[in-house]
C-alpha cells in the first residue's frame, strides 16, 4: 500500500498525527526552529530521553540521514522522531542524506507503530536547503518508502514552503508526464 501524503499549513507542534518529525540537530539536545518549539511545548521529558539516547547509543551525537524516536511529552502526539537533516552545501550534493531523513524516520515509526506521522520541511531553515529543492527529495523518498505508515502529513509553516511542496507533489503524481501525442 502506498502512503497517502497531504500537506497542510501550520505549526507541526500543534498536528495529532501518532508521531511528529523533528528536524534536529546531532546534538539532539535542542535548538531554533522546529526543534526549540518542539522542546517547548513538548515539555522537559522529551530532553530527558534525548539525554539517554545520547548517553546509551550516540555519544557523538545522531548522525546525519539517522532518526529516533523518544516521547512527544506534552504534545498531542504520542512520540517525536528526532531526525537531522544535512547542511545545504552548493558544492556537494546531499540529496541522499534528505532522503534518509525521511526514510529513516518511516522505519523508526514502522518499529514504534506509529501509523500517522508529521513531517516538517527538514534543512530548509536554519540548515539553509532550498525549498524547490528540498521539496521533491522529500515527497519523492516518502512516495517510494517501504513502510506500513499509512498517512504523512508536511506540516508547512509558510506560504513559500507550502507551495513548493504542492509543486513537488503534483509533479510526483503525474502532473509533469508529457502529453501523449
Ligand atoms: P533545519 O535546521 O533542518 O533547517 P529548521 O527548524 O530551522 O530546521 O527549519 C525547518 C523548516 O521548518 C523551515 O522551513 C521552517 O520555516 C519550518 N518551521 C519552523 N518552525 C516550525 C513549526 N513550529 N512548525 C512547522 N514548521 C516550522
Amino acid at each position: 500500500m502506498t502512503v497517502r501524503i497531504t500537506l497542510v499549513r501550520g505549526d507541526i507542534t500543534a498536528q495529532d498525527t501518532d508521531a511528529i518529525v523533528n528536524a534536529a540537530n546531532s546534538s539532539l539536545m535542542g535548538g531554533g526552529g522546529v526543534d526549540g518549539a518542539i522542546h517547548r511545548r513538548g515539555g522537559a521529558a522529551i530532553l530527558e530521553e534525548c539525554k539517554r539516547i545520547r548517553a546509551e547509543q550516540f555519544p557523538d551525537g545522531l548522525p546525519t540521514g539517522r532518526a529516533v524516536a523518544t516521547t512527544a511529552g506534552r504534545l498531542n502526539a504520542r512520540w517525536v522522531i528526532h531526525t537531522v537533516g544535512p547542511v545545504y552545501a552548493k558544492s556537494e550534493d546531499r540529496s541522499g542524506l534528505l532522503a534518509s531523513c525521511h526514510i529513516e524516520s518511516l522505519s523508526i515509526a514502522d518499529e514504534i507503530g506509529a501509523k500517522t506521522v508529521a513531517f516538517p520541511a527538514i534543512s530548509t531553515g536554519i540548515y539553509g536547503y532550498p525549498l524547490h529543492e528540498a521539496a521533491p527529495v522529500a515527497i519523492r523518498s516518502v512516495l517510494g518508502a517501504r513502510t506500513l505508515v499509512e498517512d504523512v502529513r508536511f506540516v508547512l509553516f509558510d506560504e513559500a514552503a507550502f507551495q513548493a511542496f504542492e509543486t513537488a507533489l503534483a509533479a510526483e503524481q503525474g502532473g509533469d508526464r508529457p502529453a501523449k501525442k
